[in-house]
Parts: structure tokens; C-alpha cells; sequence
């Protein structure tokens, strides 16, 4: 079985269109795949014709909140699409986007660094505004040189970007997608770079709230940070989902289809859905 229940499209900042992404995933010989744009559904809506190739399209989307703190991502599994959950759950989401936007960019200003704000929404073109959208402005305008270095002097954690408190809570983003029959994953757990300890009060906090599965492997990551997380998936008798966060072609560390088997030992969450 080929796997891959994490990847992003133009809808949200990567950059292949919905279909070319599918039609991508067809020829890799893909199994099982999610689209999962960040707080949209929109690719779905995008999607031209049925996918001739075997396949099969799971609905899903990640969602952006915080606990204690940190923001995390929430990857919603098997989502019904057109339930009331989920449109006013992105329709909620969109305006902390729109909120948080304006906040960055006053607070950019403050920096002096003027003018993101119109500048960013030509950039964004229709779409909900993110981060990378700041970011390809800091480039464009030659304050940074890249992303990474965007990333690092303002928009990653505790640089101005880092704007959290208008996400919708953590347990409220969980029930949405409860309520629209899917599955809560929480995202790629190593990302956020906490204490085990840490992570492992987030996980019983997750699950309390219903969250019911955690990424075990998320793109590429070393043997250790896999070994880690299947332990802690079955300690917290959590079932393990996988992906490669898919963005853009040219990022080794996350390619689309490029993810690591499962070790034995861990439910899967479409063993779940069989
Ligand atoms: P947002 O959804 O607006 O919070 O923006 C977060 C997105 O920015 C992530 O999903 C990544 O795609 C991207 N991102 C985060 N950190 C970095 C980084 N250090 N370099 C490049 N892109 C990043
Ligand atoms: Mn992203
Ligand atoms: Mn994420
Ligand atoms: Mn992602």
C-alpha cells in the first residue's frame, strides 16, 4: 500500500493545481491520498473530472490552532465536505486569517517595513492569506533572501509573524471535525519541537478532546524520531497516519509519495475505516 494523507495544492501554498497533484499521485502509483490545504477545502471543489487512475481520494484538510502556546496543525481524515462543520469551520478560520494578516502587518510596519498589507493581498490573489504569501513580499521586496531566512528573522516562532490567539481552539476545531464523521489527527508531532514530556501531555490533551490518531512518519525523518513516535502512538493507543506534507516539487524532504512504511505494530487509520 502506497500512502500519502498529507499534501498541500494551490488552493492553499503549494503549487500544483488540485488535478496535476491527483493526476501526479495516479502515476506514482498512490494508493490512498489526501489533499489537506491548510483551514480550505477548496481543492476539492477544483478537482475537474473524476481521476481516472486507481487512486483513492480521501477528503481531508489541516487546520491551524494553538495549545499552550504553540500552534500545531490538525489534520482532519474522511471529512464529509459539505457538512455544516466544516463550511462554517473554514468560514471561521478564513477570518482569523484575515485578522492575523492585519496584525502582521502592522506589526511589520512597526518594524518599518511599510505597505505588506495591500502588497500581500496581490500576492494571495484571491486566496486566503498565509504566511509564505508575507514571505514571498519580504523576498520580492529584498528585505530577506529567502524563505528560510523570512522564516527566521519574522514570520517563524516568536518573530512578528507569529501570530496565534485568533485560531479557534483546539478542542472546537476537534468536534468540527467529529461532527463531519472524519478522524483528528494531530500533524506532524516532531515539528513542534517539544520536550517528550511536553508532547506527551499534548497527546492526552488531544486525545481527551477526541482527537483519535497522530502522524508517525511525516515526510523524510530520521530512524530515532520514528521510533519515538510509534511508542508514544502506542502508549497513547492512538491510531498512526502518514504523509508527506507535500508543498512543492524540489523539496527532498518532503516529496510527494515518498513515505515510510509503518513499522508493524501500529493501527493505521484506514485499517479504521476497512
Ligand atoms: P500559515 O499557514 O500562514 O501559518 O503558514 C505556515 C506555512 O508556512 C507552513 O505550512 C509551511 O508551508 C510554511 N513554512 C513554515 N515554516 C517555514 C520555513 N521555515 N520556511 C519555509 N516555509 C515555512
Ligand atoms: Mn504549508
Ligand atoms: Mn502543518
Ligand atoms: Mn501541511
Amino acid at each position: 500500500m502506497k500512502v500519502d494523507l498529507h499534501t498541500h495544492t494551490s488552493a492553499s501554498d503549494g503549487a500544483l493545481s488540485p488535478q496535476q497533484l491527483v493526476q501526479q499521485a495516479g502515476a506514482l502509483g498512490i494508493d490512498l491520498l489526501s489533499i489537506t490545504d491548510h483551514d480550505t477545502t477548496e481543492a476539492y471543489n477544483r478537482l475537474e473530472t473524476a481521476n481516472s487512475s486507481s487512486t483513492i481520494l480521501i477528503p481531508g484538510i489541516e487546520f491551524s490552532t494553538e495549545w499552550k502556546k504553540v500552534g500545531i496543525h490538525i489534520v482532519g481524515l474522511k471529512i464529509q465536505l459539505g457538512s455544516d462543520a466544516i463550511r462554517s469551520g473554514v468560514s471561521r478560520q478564513h477570518q482569523a486569517r484575515q485578522t492575523r494578516a492585519r496584525l502582521i502587518a502592522e506589526k511589520l510596519a512597526k518594524l518599518g517595513i511599510e505597505n505588506s498589507w495591500d502588497a500581500v493581498n496581490i500576492i494571495a490573489a484571491g486566496s486566503v492569506i498565509g504566511r509564505p504569501h508575507f514571505a514571498q513580499f519580504l523576498i520580492e521586496s529584498g528585505v530577506v533572501r529567502d524563505m528560510n531566512q523570512a522564516f527566521d528573522k519574522y514570520l517563524g516562532a516568536g518573530k512578528a509573524g507569529d501570530v496565534k490567539q485568533f485560531w479557534t481552539p483546539f478542542a472546537q476545531i476537534i468536534q468540527w471535525i467529529r461532527d463531519a464523521g472524519g478522524i483528528a489527527v494531530l500533524a506532524h508531532p516532531h515539528k513542534y519541537k517539544m520536550t517528550r514530556t511536553k508532547l506527551s501531555a499534548l497527546l492526552d490533551d488531544f486525545s481527551g478532546a477526541g482527537g483519535e490518531a497522530m502522524e508517525v512518519i511525516s515526510g523524510q525523518q530520521t530512524m530515532d524520531v520514528t521510533r519515538n513516535l510509534v511508542t508514544l502512538c502506542q502508549h497513547k493507543k492512538l491510531l498512526a497516519s502518514c504523509g508527506s506534507d507535500f508543498h512543492r516539487p524540489g523539496q527532498p524532504w518532503s516529496q510527494l509519495g515518498k513515505v515510510a512504511s509503518l513499522p508493524p505494530g501500529c493501527k493505521t487509520v484506514w485499517e479504521s475505516w476497512a
